[in-house]
């Protein structure tokens, strides 16, 4: 397997970490995983222009220009030969005695790398069970930064109770999943939390609601509550991993039917035409 590591694609055993990278000591970077279909990685440009918002909000700079990487990660795609699988990408703002401040001179490290991975096509069909837990993440959920402390505790609750998600709540406002952002479908509308400074932007949750807008489903970017997340006709989470994943049930508590709902059918299969389009490069 070849690794990007800032502008050379090498070979995974010749790369060095050094002890006083910053995002191995503060988690003092940001990452992005990309979703690779038949040899494209799929939404590339809204995850690069993510990418550089994040960076940009901890006020790093990445070590080259969008245009340079956008170019990098296509060629490491086809060196490596992936075909299904995704991308991990991630800047830290580089190496320097450890100390909390921004070091004076540092320059970005930046690590990508691809492996395989299959579509969860069995959980689309059928659905994942849940938990509900307290959002204990810190006020900067926009960031994709390397903490991932609070979406690891959560994921684990939700694992050690035999639930493949953790829906997280702030004071009974539902918030996202521990990796995962969450809608919920009332009476055919689909309401999902605002873009703003709580919850991941994610780009599959902006490719729903392009789906969504095309198939004429009325959208409302709001916050809903924990009671109306289990009193919902249908809920399902999203990610670049997961892609549409119907919610059957949460903490046991079956949500609607108890089955993957209608809408979120029609949302997944307008999904699927987008990643259909896509052709071997
Ligand atoms: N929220 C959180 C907290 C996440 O970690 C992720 C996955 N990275 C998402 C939402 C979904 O984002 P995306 O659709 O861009 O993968």
């Amino acid at each position: 397997m070849k690794v990007l590591m800032n502008d050379q694609i090498t070979k995974r055993n010749d790369i060095i970490i050094d002890i006083e990278d910053r995002g191995y000591q503060f988690g003092d970077g940001v990452y992005e995983v990309i979703r690779v279909y038949n040899g494209n990685a799929f939404y590339l440009q809204e995850h690069i222009t993510r990418l550089i918002r994040s960076a940009s909000e901890l006020k790093m700079t990445l070590p080259y220009n969008e245009e340079r990487l956008l170019t990098l990660l296509n060629q490491l795609v086809a060196e490596n030969q992936l075909i299904e699988g995704n991308i991990y990408l991630q800047v830290s703002r580089g190496v320097a005695p450890r100390s909390h401040q921004f070091p004076e001179h540092s320059e970005a490290v930046l690590i990508a790398y691809t492996y395989k991975a299959a579509r969860p096509l069995s959980l689309l069909q059928n659905g994942v069970s849940t938990i509900l837990t307290e959002d204990i993440r810190w006020l900067r959920c926009d960031i994709k930064s390397l903490n991932l402390l609070g979406a690891v505790l959560a994921k684990q609750e939700a694992v050690d109770a035999g639930c493949h998600e953790a829906i997280l709540h702030r004071n009974g406002t539902v918030t996202e999943g521990s990796s995962t952002n969450v809608a919920i479908i009332k009476e055919g509308t689909l309401y999902t939390h605002p873009a703003d400074n709580l919850i991941l932007h994610g780009i599959t949750r902006q490719i729903i609601l392009e789906c969504a807008n095309d198939l004429c489903i009325p959208v409302r970017e709001e916050t809903f509550t924990v009671e109306q997340l289990f009193a919902a006709d249908e809920v399902f989470i999203s990610s670049t991993t997961m892609e549409i994943a119907p919610v059957t049930s949460i903490d046991q508590k079956t949500i609607g039917s108890g089955t993957p709902g209608p809408l979120t059918h029609r949302l997944q299969q307008a999904f699927e035409e987008k990643i259909k389009t896509l052709k071997h490069p």
